[in-house]
């Protein structure tokens, strides 16, 4: 099938073959015909589907009819976060290139008084979180009845943020004659009887039902020590490992495990950035343009930080814990393997990871390929009880399976610990940096900081090497 079929304009199929798409995705020849005859879209599907290109190529089309009134927006669309929204932006400036549109964001972190001056302006297109769309309303700077197409998008995302009252508020004042594109990964109850109460006979489009994970993505399971240093060092033998690695997302289950995790791999001269829900706006669009640019190798980075982001070909996602929600893993999955291409997925599994493995195998339907031995749940479960009942001695035991080599240990359980993240991760002064730094620091740092020195090979001890591409770039050698 080509774009020519679906009744896009000349300008938008020019802006179409600009982009260097040569033929729809399902959800895209689903959706874009019907949004075209004005009818409302139930459309589910995750991100990565092409999803956003299927409301806004249509939107383009009937947008070229008509024009903008002051603080009057004819077309809304609600984001959940701030850097969706602003995907969606650069999604309009890019298939928009051809039209003449006022597109305005309306995202917190930005002031007030630009954002009303856009929509003073007359706008065509308003993008906003809707925290943030009620703000301005309520400061009576917009107008809602102008609005002839709404996009709620990620619906279910703005479930799990809680903004659905926000969503049922919006959706009332806007009039009900409008046309309502609704876009969700999933379809939990909450998000049905939304969707039975605010669309009017939609088109339902389905495609790539979130519990199933793309064919053509390769997923490992690898045992790992539970302590954090010992994950630490078995991600970078995963990252050693890996066959044609060109980038990669690392997912954390914690926010605080994303920052400490992000200062190791750096500590270790890997080419890293980091990405977590509590970074600033600035520091968050600047750490994701650099990754789609290539500038940074490996990010680091949480679910809610992640979900949704339009990050394009990523080779491989690496789990450093096995998520807790298995729905999670089929969207950290879903990150590579796009459009056809092929992809790899790791996953780190400790001995007390068996119920949500499970879970996770439960929902796609298949067992996944372990690489090397597989950990013995039993095994690790009677380690548990064994350290829970007898304390000490079988602390004591455990601490001997480390690779440390031989050192005078205090027997205190802090110099322990320090003795092997000395080994195989930071030296003491290194470990003090671990002390909680402020976050949006983090990822200025990664993508600024120069290495200390060009020669990589002294932080890793002998026998590993890391390829050369994912490493930082050395500095350049003073001429003297
Ligand atoms: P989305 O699901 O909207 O996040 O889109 C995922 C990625 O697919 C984005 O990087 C788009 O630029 C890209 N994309 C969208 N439509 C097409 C298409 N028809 N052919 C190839 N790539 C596409």
């Amino acid at each position: 099938m080509s774009f020519d079929t679906l009744g896009l304009s000349e300008k938008v199929l020019a802006a179409v073959d600009a982009a260097g798409y040569k033929e729809p995705t399902a959800i895209q020849a689903g959706a874009i015909p019907q949004v075209l005859e004005r009818r409302d879209i139930l459309g589910i599907a995750q991100t990565g589907t092409g999803k956003t290109a299927s409301f806004t190529l249509p939107m383009l089309t009937l947008l070229e009819k008509g024009r903008a009134r002051a603080r009057m927006p004819r077309t809304l669309i609600l984001e959940p976060t701030r850097e969706l929204a602003a995907q969606v932006e650069e999604n309009f400036e890019r298939y928009g290139t051809n039209h003449k549109l006022n597109v305005a964001l309306l995202i917190g972190g930005v002031s007030f008084a630009d954002q009303d001056r856009k929509l003073d302006r007359g706008t065509d297109v308003l993008i906003a979180t809707p925290g943030r769309l009620l703000d301005h309303f309520e400061r009576g700077k917009l107008l809602l009845q102008g609005v002839e197409i709404l996009v709620i998008d990620e619906a279910d995302r703005m479930l799990d943020m809680g903004f659905i009252p926000d969503i049922e508020r919006i959706c009332k004042l806007i009039p009900f004659t409008r046309q309502t594109l609704f876009f969700s990964a999933t379809m939990p109850p909450e998000i049905q009887r939304l969707t039975d109460t605010f669309l009017q006979n939609p088109a339902r489009i389905e495609v790539a039902p979130t519990a199933t994970t793309a064919e053509n993505v390769s997923q490992h399971l690898k045992a790992s020590p539970s302590k954090d240093y010992e994950k630490r060092a078995a991600l970078r033998d995963l990252l050693e490992g890996a066959e044609d690695l060109q980038n990669a997302i690392v997912f954390c289950n914690r926010k605080r495990d994303v920052s400490t995790l992000f200062r190791s791999l750096e500590r270790h001269e890997y080419n890293v950035g980091a990405l977590h829900g509590d970074m600033d706006q600035r520091t968050r669009m600047m750490m994701l343009d650099n990754f789609r640019k290539g500038n940074i190798k490996l990010l680091v980075a949480s679910d809610v930080a992640a979900r949704g982001l339009d990050i394009p070909e990523v080779s491989h996602v690496f789990n450093f814990d096995v998520p807790i929600n298995a729905e999670d893993y089929v969207h950290r999955i879903g990150r590579t393997g796009r459009a056809g291409r092929s992809g790899a997925a790791y996953t780190l599994v400790t001995g007390e990871d068996k119920k949500y493995l499970e879970a996770i195998e439960t929902l796609i339907k298949q067992s996944i390929e372990w690489l090397g031995e597989p950990i013995d749940f039993e095994a690790a479960a009677k380690e548990r009880k064994a350290r829970r009942k007898g304390g000490k001695s079988a602390k004591s035991e455990s601490s001997n399976d480390n690779d440390a080599p031989q050192a005078k240990t205090s027997g205190r359980r802090r110099s322990q610990s320090k003795q092997r993240e000395t080994v195989s991760e930071p030296s003491q002064e290194q470990q003090d940096a671990l002390t909680p730094a402020s976050v949006s620091e983090l990822p200025q740092k990664a993508v600024n900081k120069k290495p200390k020195s060009g020669k990589h090979e002294p932080a890793f001890g002998a026998g590993v090497h890391i390829p050369a591409f994912l490493l930082r770039e050395p500095r350049p050698k003073k001429a003297s």
